[in-house]
């Protein structure tokens, strides 16, 4: 990154791309300065911001990302893209001073009936182009918690997740085909056949690169038509590990209910407590929609896995409630609002065969360090689930001391997760916050590979740098 040319950079793109927004005033740079990544909160608490971004470009279009990414080669200027800045892995830090695209304003949209997909700008929200699906009689199933602020562009770059996900997949299996700028500003369009036998899925390069490998600017998502009957119910059990085993058994026998969430005894309490429902339970909410006759199969084919395994159906209640509060993050926030506090939601995968270790080892290294620890499943596959933990801690000091808790309780849970057969991120990524640990799960022959592609695609090291310690 040459700073010096920042400059004469911006200069040449104001002359030859006036449609080009360039923000470079310093509360216009605060602003993007930080994501959600729970370091970010400190440094604004602590009054020291350390990084700010040179400038923010605000491209239109697809050819204007492009010119920019080439005129960055020409001048060996550092670039980030920005989309909804909601990112929890530190992945849009500007440590270098960097030039940021923010991507909002790429907004295409365009639905093929026939084909079964939507095409949709990368700055779209998960919240708009559902909407516009909606509209249009489709939906796309995908609802992160951050559906409002995570655009297609940030969740495609981070291999993002949706609470439906049992039925609907990830962004991994959502994503048809993709427009993206390399660092060298050509444009890559993947071709848009189900599947193709010409060598390997080049739209799996980029889905989870966090932008090191290029810009994503189109997003072709598969639809479907919006669900003719949704239902939620719940179910508790005496423990976790019998509620998981009713789980694998239904998803093993292709059973795919939309919404499967798990929450283990300590987080259950307060929920157990809102309903009424005996104590001492874990409870299981499932959620399904599609056609009402398979919702009904669905329905009946759980009941069966979840009674064989002890559990016992609660009706709609709790599930109906969820539905209404999924988008909360409150009790999160203030954690990290409070000085000297800190939380965060620490999600990591595991294989059925090691699941409950994982599950039960991350809580008891988290709990030493922490005010509360929060525990559910909340994706379910074939070979295993994800584990989410969210660990909120109340250092009763100062915000230095609530960065330093914070550090602490991400290696405890990262270590403890590799060490019992778990990995280190299932959807929010790696960014910088997760960098160091990328070998212990990949291998230095995996790192090797994704070193080798970042530096064929940008040997000047100029997109993103650090991200997933490229
Ligand atoms: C309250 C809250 C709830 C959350 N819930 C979920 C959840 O349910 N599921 C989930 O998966 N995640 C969740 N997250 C994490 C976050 O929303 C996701 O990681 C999301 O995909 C990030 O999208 P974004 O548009 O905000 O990306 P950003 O934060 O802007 O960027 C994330 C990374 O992608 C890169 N990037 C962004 N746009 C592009 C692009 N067009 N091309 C190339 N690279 C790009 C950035 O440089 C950065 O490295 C949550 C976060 C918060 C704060």
């Amino acid at each position: 990154m040459k700073k010096e040319n920042v400059k004469p950079f911006l200069d040449e793109i104001m002359k030859a791309m006036p449609e080009v927004t360039v923000l470079t005033k310093e509360e216009e740079r605060l602003i993007y300065a930080h994501g959600c990544y729970p370091r970010e909160y400190k440094w604004l608490l602590q009054g020291t911001y350390k990084y700010l971004p040179s400038a923010i470009l605000m491209a239109n279009c697809t050819q204007e990302v492009s010119k920019i990414l080439e005129l960055s080669q020409k001048y060996e200027v550092g670039i980030i893209p920005y989309g909804g800045g909601s990112g929890i892995v530190g992945g849009t830090i500007p440590e270098d001073g960097e030039v940021m695209i923010d991507t909002k304003r790429l907004r295409d949209f365009e639905i093929n009936p026939i084909n079964g997909t939507a095409t949709g700008g990368a700055g779209l929200t998960g919240a708009e182009f559902e909407n516009l699906l909606n509209n249009a009689g489709y939906t796309c199933g995908q609802y992160p918690q951050s559906f409002q602020s995570a655009v297609l562009g940030g969740m495609v770059s981070t291999r993002a997740i949706g609470t439906f996900s049992t039925k609907y997949g990830k962004m991994d299996d959502m994503v048809n085909s993709l427009e993206v700028v390399l660092p060298n500003g050509h444009v890559y369009q993947s071709h848009k056949c189900p599947k193709a036998s010409t060598g390997p899925e080049l739209d799996q390069l980029f889905l989870g690169a966090e932008g090191t490998y290029g810009v994503v600017t189109k997003v072709e998502m598969k639809i479907y038509p919006v669900a003719e009957k949704r239902y939620f119910e719940a179910y508790t059990f005496q423990r976790t590990e019998d509620a998981l085993e009713a789980i694998r058994q239904f998803v093993q026998n292709h059973v795919h209910p939309a919404v499967v969430r798990l929450y283990d005894e300590e987080e259950a309490i307060p929920k157990l407590a809102e309903f009424h429902y005996e104590k001492d339970q874990v409870l299981l909410i499932v959620g399904y929609e599609g056609l009402a006759r398979q919702v009904d199969l669905e329905r009946e084919l759980v009941n069966e896995y979840c009674v064989k395994n002890g559990g016992v159906n609660k009706g709609t209640e709790a599930g109906e409630a969820w539905f209404r509060t999924r988008f909360s993050t409150k009790k999160m926030l203030d954690y990290d609002a409070t000085k000297g506090g800190t939380a965060d939601a620490i999600e990591v995968a595991a294989p059925w065969d090691c699941i409950a270790n994982v599950w039960r080892e991350m809580r008891r290294a988290l709990e030493p360090l922490c005010t509360v620890v929060d525990c559910h499943f909340s994706h379910v596959y074939h070979t295993g689930a994800s584990v989410y933990v969210i660990f909120h801690a109340d250092t009763q000091g100062d915000d230095y001391d609530g960065e330093k808790r914070y550090l602490e309780c991400l290696d405890t849970a990262i270590r403890t997760s590799l060490k019992y057969g778990g990995n280190i991120s299932h959807h929010h990524g790696c960014g910088k916050a997760k960098a160091a640990y990328l070998a212990d799960e990949h291998g230095e022959a995996g790192v090797e590979v994704m070193k080798k592609i970042k530096d064929a695609l940008d040997p000047k090291g100029l997109l993103n740098k650090g991200v997933l310690g490229l």
